[in-house]
């Protein structure tokens, strides 16, 4: 018998492989822990795994067992309570461990170079530096004075972040350093929680607000979920930072996601005004670098708060005491592409295998949340009003069938924003479309721009100009004559937020034009910058996507205009209604946020649609009400549990021979798990590639996901399955 190491590895491994142990490089060396990382060959490459078992096994002749090659952890990177999360998922989603377990790790722990569990590295003051007298250099070095100022008022070790954001450079540090006044160390040392700010810096707390805090401190110490249902401006985030204060006294950690990249320096700022140093983020935009001491900070337990967005909630905490899921009806939660996860349901499951708090928050909560709180799963908290004396804004609809349009504007809009400058406001202008016009059409015969390698129009934009497919990423110049009559200049038709950005600018002149889309916004500090502009109330015009509609604190607007709200109202997917329904309410929540009261203005051709009337009410619960008990009739989520099966391939008669194949394998008689398709896909072909779905509907959970792990061994096998490329959605965001 000899001892095997059982290592999760990046691939399709269904389970984890057996490698011998690495040969020791010293005695000291101790052999792999559980949730060590390893390096192990892999066929010919060399990859990295995660230890999740050890064990023994006979060696014959016929099984050659490699040895692991080395030992990249002296310690366990991952803890049991991740391990035991990422086997959780790994189950859930029906996803391979070792690819799980990649997801958990940031991108330079996935190396195979050895690269040290580095630790932040930050600046202290030395004996001296705590004693000098900053103004004995303010003659001779006024950086270095101000920096050594600073930091003694800032009384502790300080990272780089820190230093930024008390205005020192790095430059100055390093001759403070060669003066002897400060010192460069590995590891800041973990904030004590005594020394965090106290709550009282924060707002005094109306009656609902404190109702919904003590609730959550009273369940500190034990598994349960809140849902924090508070309108627009109501105040949640000033829950939050009571709860948290209340988890961090008691010497916890906090995770908190957000929705987007763009929140974070938002949330980010907040927290940071209150819990100083020991907070720390995460998200997909920041350098490898960063990522991975942030990472650190936190596994270490020297960051005791963490926001961040999707992905943040992998990261290990030893001491996690309270989840915290800001806008948790938010999409970007999902992960839409290889180990299909919600952020959300994960945060959830961490919670319960920690035995501590989460706190759901949102002025829309998810229909599956509602249903949750409604049967008593969830402890539902309310936040009915706006806090701090403002309040809600009026909505109402513009019948673009009474009144036609004007670049995209009706009258009423027009007169409205133009109302709104002249009383010195700023007026933010909704449309979830990017680009300059989502088509290009001849007005001789009717040509249409379409991409050629997907079923969708490609949208014109201007400045770069051309065309672009918003699906594939495909351009093409813009033509110059009609390429099917040769008539010269086809037209744009219709209103992306480049034309609306035009249109608006030639309207009102004098007033700056803001747009915000993921075009303008490609870079964080692009955001940041327009955001400052807006924050700074100056009377301007704002233009832009859904990425306006969220978090985002306005206090100068006091009008939104919705310019086309029709898009969603007739669509196929069964979540369409909702996703209006959350983003109208959103971005109407941006208005009148602070003492000035707002409106709200929505275009639409179909003022009778039954969505209308509990949305101008402001009434999401009624709304939900309503949508609920059409899911229960349909038999859809959370009356239902879902999963998809989506294949693509360059030839459709491959995709639809291997669906029609696993509807074979997955069909069981008398079983409760309905399997409906194979259809095509909304889109069918999208980059080239033909795409079609089965789905898989069931009342309960437990018969779905054993017809999946059944099936799913043999879907593998399936020669029609090499001619595809094909996937697994656990609880899919939609249907398309
Ligand atoms: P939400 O997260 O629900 O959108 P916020 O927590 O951002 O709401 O609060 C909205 C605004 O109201 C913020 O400017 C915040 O500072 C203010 N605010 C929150 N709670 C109070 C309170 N109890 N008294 C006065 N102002 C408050
Ligand atoms: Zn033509
Ligand atoms: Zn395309």
């Amino acid at each position: 018998m000899t001892r095997v190491l059982k290592v999760a590895v990046p691939g399709p491994f269904r389970a984890p492989l057996d490698y011998l142990p690495p040969e020791p490089h010293s005695s000291a060396e101790r052999e792999p822990a559980i949730g060590c990382r390893v390096k192990v060959p892999l066929g010919r490459r060399q990859v990295v795994g995660v230890v999740v078992g050890t064990g023994t096994r006979s060696a014959g002749p016929e099984i050659r067992l490699r040895a692991a090659l080395a030992l990249l952890d002296p310690t366990p990177l991952l803890d049991g309570e991740l391990l035991a999360l990422a086997q959780w998922a790994s189950d859930y989603y029906h996803h391979p461990l070792g690819d799980v377990l990649a997801r958990f790790l940031p991108p330079r722990h996935r190396r195979t170079e050895a690269n040290a569990q580095q630790a932040a590295r930050a600046w202290q003051l030395t004996a001296r530096g705590h004693a000098a007298e900053p103004t004995s250099l303010a003659e001779r070095a006024p950086a270095q004075a101000h920096a050594l100022e600073r930091l003694q008022t800032h009384g502790r070790a300080a990272t780089n972040a820190t230093l930024r954001r008390l205005g020192v450079r790095a430059d100055v540090m390093r001759r403070l350093a060669q003066a002897g006044l400060v010192e460069r160390i590995t590891e800041p040392a973990p904030t004590d929680p005594a020394d965090l700010p106290s709550t009282a810096v924060g707002h005094q707390l109306n009656a609902e607000q404190a109702g919904a805090v003590v609730a959550i401190e009273a369940g500190m110490d034990s598994f349960g979920i809140f849902l924090l249902d508070g309108v627009t401006g109501s105040g949640k985030t000033e829950v939050y930072l009571h709860a948290m204060s209340t988890a961090l006294a008691a010497g916890r950690q906090v995770l908190m996601l957000v929705p987007e990249i763009g929140l974070t320096p938002q949330a980010e700022q907040r927290l940071h005004q209150r819990f100083g140093d020991a907070v720390t983020t995460l998200h997909s935009g920041m350098a490898d670098g960063a990522r991975l001491r942030s990472w650190e900070r936190c596994r270490v337990g020297h960051a005791r708060v963490l926001v961040g967005t999707r992905s943040a909630v992998f990261t290990p905490m030893p001491d996690l005491g309270l989840i915290v899921v800001d806008e948790e009806h938010d999409e970007s939660y999902k992960q839409q592409e290889g180990l299909r996860y919600s952020a959300r349901d994960l945060a959830l499951i961490r919670a319960r295998n920690r035995a501590v708090p989460a706190v759901l928050g949102s002025a829309t909560p998810s229909l599956e949340s509602l249903h949750n709180a409604h049967t008593g799963r969830y402890r539902h908290l309310r936040l009915p009003s706006r806090a701090g004396g403002a309040s809600q804004p009026r909505l109402e609809l513009v019948d673009l069938r009474r009144h036609p349009l004007e670049d995209g504007l009706s009258t009423p809009v027009a007169s409205a924003i133009a109302a709104t400058l002249a009383a010195g406001n700023q007026a933010l202008v909704f449309l979830n479309r990017r680009g300059f016009a989502p088509t290009l059409r001849c007005s001789d015969c009717g040509w249409v721009a379409e991409c050629r390698r997907c079923d969708a129009r490609m949208t014109v934009h201007s400045r770069p100009g051309g065309l672009r497919c918003h699906h594939c990423g495909a351009r093409q110049p813009l033509p110059s004559v009609c390429p099917q009559c040769g008539a010269p200049e086809p037209l744009p038709i219709g209103q992306g937020t480049q034309r609306s950005e035009a249109v608006l600018a030639r309207r009102f002149p004098g007033t700056p034009v803001l747009r915000i889309d993921r075009d303008t916004t490609a870079g964080q500090q692009a955001l940041h910058t327009v955001l400052d502009q807006v924050e700074a109330g100056e009377p301007a015009l704002l233009v832009g996507t859904q990425m306006l509609a969220k978090g985002h604190h306005f206090p100068a607007v006091t009008l939104v205009a919705v310019l086309d709200a029709d898009g969603g109202l007739f669509s196929a997917d069964f979540r369409a209604s909702e996703r209006v329904a959350q983003q109208i309410l959103q971005v109407a929540g941006r208005a009148g946020r602070a003492e000035r009261p707002g409106q709200v203005l929505i275009q639409t051709q179909e003022p009778q649609h039954p969505l209308w009337q509990p949305l101008l009410a402001q009434d999401y619960g009624a709304f939900a009400s309503a949508a609920l008990d059409e899911r229960r009739e349909t038999g859809l989520p959370p009356f239902a549990h879902l999963a998809l099966l989506r294949a693509d391939a360059p030839k459709r008669a491959s995709v639809w021979g291997f669906l029609d194949r696993c509807a074979e394998v997955l069909a069981q008689p008398n079983s409760e798990v309905a399997v409906l398709g194979p259809v095509s896909a909304l889109r069918e072909r999208l980059g080239g590639h033909y795409r079609a779905q089965l789905l898989l509907q069931s009342p309960t959970r437990a018969p779905l996901h054993r017809v999946l792990r059944q099936g799913l061994e043999a879907i593998e096998g399936l020669t029609e399955a090499r001619r595809v490329r094909w996937s697994l959605d656990v609880d899919p965001s939609d249907l398309y």
